[in-house]
């Protein structure tokens, strides 16, 4: 577990990891990475590290087609990115289909059907070679108005709010972890604040707040000048802002000692 979330966020070559996705067949960690191309794909966390796998395979693709007019590229990588949007929306066999057509993510009609529309937005909206297209709320599809360009970085931080932990082969967020297994939010928060594993901060009850000592019980009543008052109206009577005396009482003073505190003259005072 906390060796797996390492990679998360971290660049090799051209793919930023966005996230940890379900182990492969051999129990390996896999990863969901974003190209600098556009592409989304998995990869195995050692493939990462050990440097075998730096981008989505589009590097050896360049190397091999060899287009090399500023604008033949452009409109290839623009292109890509088109065609992998759509892919990851409507083909359940794509690696990320889950994340996106899955999860009711499409593409709006008028870029999904016609290239050169979306190359135009794309165009007009300040894209740029290094640059991805971006939701800006994730729970809504690719259209003009919900889309901007900018660096994986950017949106590998976009989506750090909804930050997943692996529980019991499960890979929930914090709301998910709360209710699912009955923890306050709060609490399990500020265990993982703490570094506790996802383990510990779901599993450790919570410490009840113990009660120091039964409630003091105090006087209500005084008989003050010959009448029965009750305390608020002693206070009054004194001149004491309302609840000193209650405090004082309650903190264990005796009703002569409260009241002497604050008073020049005695008092004849005594409890009911
Ligand atoms: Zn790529």
């Amino acid at each position: 577990m906390t060796k797996a979330l390492e990679l998360q966020n971290k660049v090799f070559g051209r793919l930023t990891v966005l996230k940890r996705v379900q182990n492969n067949n051999l129990g390996k960690s896999m990863w969901l990475c974003r190209c600098t191309c556009g592409n989304t794909i998995i990869v195995m966390g050692s493939d990462l590290t050990r440097g075998h796998t730096k981008s989505c395979g589009c590097i050896l693709k360049e190397l091999n087609t060899k287009i090399h007019t500023t604008h033949g590229s452009t409109q290839t990588r623009l292109h890509r990115i088109w065609s992998c949007m759509k892919h990851r929306c409507t083909n359940p066999k794509d690696v990320a289909y889950k994340y996106y057509g899955g999860k009711g993510i499409s593409v709006c009609k008028e870029w999904s059907t016609d290239f050169s529309v979306f190359q135009q937005w794309a165009l007009k909206n300040g894209y740029t070679a290094n640059l991805s297209i971006d939701r800006i709320d994730n729970n809504k599809g690719y259209s003009p108005d919900n889309c901007r360009w900018s660096t994986t970085i950017e949106q590998a931080l976009n989506k750090g709010n909804t930050k997943r932990y692996w529980y019991k082969g499960k890979h929930l967020t914090l709301k998910e972890l709360s209710t699912k297994f009955n923890v306050k939010y709060d609490t399990l928060k500020r265990r993982i604040e703490a570094r506790w594993s996802v383990t510990e901060a779901v599993e450790t009850p919570a410490i009840p707040l113990k009660r120091l000592s039964k409630p003091k019980k105090i006087p209500l009543s005084f008989i003050y000048g010959g009448k029965k008052v009750s305390l608020y109206e002693l206070e009054k009577i004194l001149g004491f802002k309302k609840g000193v005396l209650r405090g004082r009482l309650l903190r264990g003073w005796d009703i002569k000692d409260a009241i002497k505190q604050d008073l020049q003259k005695r008092h004849k005072i005594s409890n009911k």
